[in-house]
């Protein structure tokens, strides 16, 4: 299980202190729970849970109750590497990029071949800004702009997601929602006609019987360390390492599920490829592979196109023999990367000080990189002089590769020593799939009527991926459809 050790390696134990401790006397107080009727009940407290209470509380809904499962709030929103993908943004224009919500939307239909659902799409891509903005009037902005997975434009927004959850929790406070951590949303009232009634919650070994006027948003993250949901939709990836947050047992997908709803696209889980070995956190994946790098198996020979999305080169570096592979690259490709991405810098910190890290190997030629890796050194030198000859010519006749990423970027030669090899491996960093939605988050059925009073959002959510992944639409789907979703409930509060 992740939580410390995981939590420790990527937020300050500092930090760790004002997730857990109440920011206000009472914040926690399981007396919270005691009252039987709310007007709207979230379960989870990641960012989509989170931005879902601030922006109903913010357009008039009142007594809105969150309970968090864990100690801590946060989940994988605060784990992640903080990749926020958008179009359009002044930070984008600053840095000289032009980009459009069109060309977003094209490049999101192009990635999936058309297998997710334009509706969702949309919705994101119309309210995605106004949140950019209610961040940056909190003084929160991104750090960089990176070319991530799936993208045809550098438009994979860093943001510290630490720094998003502590502002969140601040707002959440200042609107005096009840949060109660440590409670666990354990089942669905239902009404007889099948509308969802309230919540049954579980604290401290009592359970608590709470209704809800306007119903329940599931924001209970994803199911990547449920076995048992792992072996039926995604049997794959039951060997991969699983990187999620503690909480992530799908227990919203299952309440879903006893109540009616439908799923879409949850069989597209797999594993992101880059990691070193034994990653225990975000920081240990490297994307070098889209500044240049290429990947090679075990006998030295090159297997798929590296400008495609990372979860797609997972699934077939899965297939590898012995499931091993090798990120290879130069300095020049290194630096570029170094300069392009801050987690690769962090990564690689200790080769500008002439050390190299334990999890790779760095030498003057490629012979001698091959023997370091026991990989057979002709195969190995012929693919790579082989790569930079598909390089001059702009294509690459094995697999298709023209780019650095999609179709962004010029190939780059592995030709200037020292040359670099890192023993790579794939983890999941999520599912990408789960419960029917549409565009204002209700949880449909397979009939595609909406179960009355139940909402879902974030990596709850299926259809927005459909059988790909762009980076950074993970993390904005869950701060995008926490938004529609807390609109969508100021609407109904309105109206009833
Ligand atoms: C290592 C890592 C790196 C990643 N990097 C990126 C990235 O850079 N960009 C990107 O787009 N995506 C990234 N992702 C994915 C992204 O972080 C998540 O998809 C997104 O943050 C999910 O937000 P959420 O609000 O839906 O769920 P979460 O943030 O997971 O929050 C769900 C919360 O619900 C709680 N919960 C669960 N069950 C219950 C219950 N029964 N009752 C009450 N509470 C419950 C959980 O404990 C958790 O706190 C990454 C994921 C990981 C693990």
């Amino acid at each position: 299980m992740v939580t410390r050790r995981q939590l420790c390696s990527v937020v300050p134990s500092v930090a760790i202190g004002l997730l857990s401790a109440p920011l206000k006397a009472g914040e926690n107080r399981i007396a919270e729970l005691e009252k039987p009727l709310r007007s709207y009940i979230i379960a989870g407290a990641g960012v989509s849970g989170l931005i879902a209470a601030i922006t109903a509380a913010e357009h008039g809904v009142k007594d809105i109750l969150v309970i968090e499962k864990e100690p801590l709030i946060g989940g994988a929103s605060i784990l992640c590497e903080g990749v926020w993908t958008l179009a359009g943004t002044p930070f984008q224009k600053e840095t000289g990029l032009a980009d459009s919500s069109e060309k977003f939307l094209e490049n999101l239909i192009e990635d999936a071949k058309g297998t997710n659902d334009p509706k969702l799409l949309k919705a994101y891509i119309d309210h995605c800004l106004d949140q950019y903005e209610w961040f940056a009037r909190k003084g929160i902005h991104p750090k960089e702009i990176i070319t991530n997975t799936g993208m045809n434009v550098p438009r994979g927004h860093t943001f510290d997601p630490l720094q998003i959850i502590i502002c969140l929790r601040k707002r959440l406070n200042e609107l005096g929602i009840a949060l109660v951590t440590g409670a666990k949303a354990k089942k669905l009232l239902l009404k007889a006609d099948g509308a969802v009634a309230g919540l049954l919650v579980e604290s401290k070994g009592k359970t608590f019987k709470i209704s809800s006027k306007l119903g329940v948003l599931l924001a209970t993250g994803g199911f990547s360390r449920n076995t048992e949901l792992i072996a039926k939709y995604a049997p794959k990836m039951i060997n991969a390492v699983r990187l999620s947050c503690a909480g992530a047992y799908g227990d919203g997908l299952i309440m879903a599920l006893e109540a009616g709803a439908d799923v879409r696209d949850i069989h597209n889980i797999r594993a992101a490829y880059g990691f070193i070995l034994n990653p225990s956190s975000v920081f240990d994946i490297s994307q070098t592979i889209y500044a240049g790098a290429i990947s090679v198996n075990s006998q030295g020979l090159r297997y798929v196109n590296e400008s495609l999305p990372y979860k797609d080169i997972g699934e077939i570096a899965l297939e590898q023999p012995s499931q091993r592979t090798f990120m290879v690259f130069d300095s020049l490709i290194l630096k570029a990367q170094m300069e392009d991405r801050a987690a690769d810098a962090r990564l690689y910190a200790p080769l500008l000080k002439g050390e190299t890290p334990i999890f790779m190997s760095a030498a003057a030629s490629l012979e001698e990189l091959a023997r370091t890796a026991r990989l057979p050194v002709a195969n190995f030198v012929s693919t790579v002089s082989r790569y930079n000859t598909y390089v001059d010519k702009g294509f690459d006749e094995e697999f298709g590769r023209r780019h650095l990423t999609l179709t962004y970027g010029t190939m780059r030669k592995i030709q200037k020593a020292p040359f670099y090899l890192v023993p790579t491996t794939c983890a999941s960093m999520g599912t990408n799939g789960g419960v029917r939605v549409n565009e204002k988050t209700q949880v449909l059925k397979a009939d595609l009527s909406a179960i009355p009073g139940l909402y879902a959002a974030g990596e709850m959510m299926g259809g927005f991926h459909g059988n790909s992944f762009m980076g950074g639409t993970s993390y904005g789907k869950a701060i995008v459809f926490g938004r529609i979703n807390g609109l969508y409930i100021a609407e109904e509060n309105s109206r009833a």
